[in-house]
């Protein structure tokens, strides 16, 4: 995605600035797009500077720390029960995600294209990686992680 490079300014200050006035540090010279509750940080890779990704993950995170709390946290543990709280906390963070890019009125049509490929792309290998990739002990650590917070 090819975005305006004023555009892409005004947007990520209105991101930063969001997560900010809701009482998260956002750190945009991290490793890798991550939310930590306890910390109240949202992180950003460096690499994903001066492009739409920076924007597009940090909606994401942004997601997590509105969405609802799963459907499934009141039932039995199982691995099944796991899957299902992974899939839908982080189906549901892209969800809220473009909520909120509305709300700060950076929903273009360039950024919404780009924002549902990377929703499909991340969205999916969750899927894919929840099938063959990760162990039963990964599974039931990262479902720890969407109930807790
Ligand atoms: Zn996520």
């Amino acid at each position: 995605m090819k975005m305006d490079p004023l555009i892409y300014k005004v947007s990520l200050g209105r991101v930063v600035h969001y997560l900010e006035s809701q009482g998260y540090e956002v750190k945009l010279n991290s490793n890798s797009f991550g939310f930590f509750e306890e910390d109240a940080l949202i992180t950003a890779p460096t690499k994903a500077h001066g492009t739409g990704s920076m924007i597009i993950g940090l909606l994401h995170e942004a997601g997590h720390t509105v969405q609802p709390r799963s459907q499934f946290n009141d039932m039995r543990k199982s691995i099944k029960r796991d899957k299902a709280i992974i899939i839908e906390q982080e189906y549901s963070a892209w969800v809220y995600g473009w909520t909120i890019a509305e709300e700060l009125y950076i929903n273009t049509p360039i950024l919404e294209q780009a924002y549902k490929q990377s929703w499909l792309k991340y969205w999916t290998q969750y899927i894919e990686y929840i099938g063959k990739d990760w162990s039963k002990s990964d599974i039931h650590h990262l479902a720890e992680s969407y109930i807790e917070s």
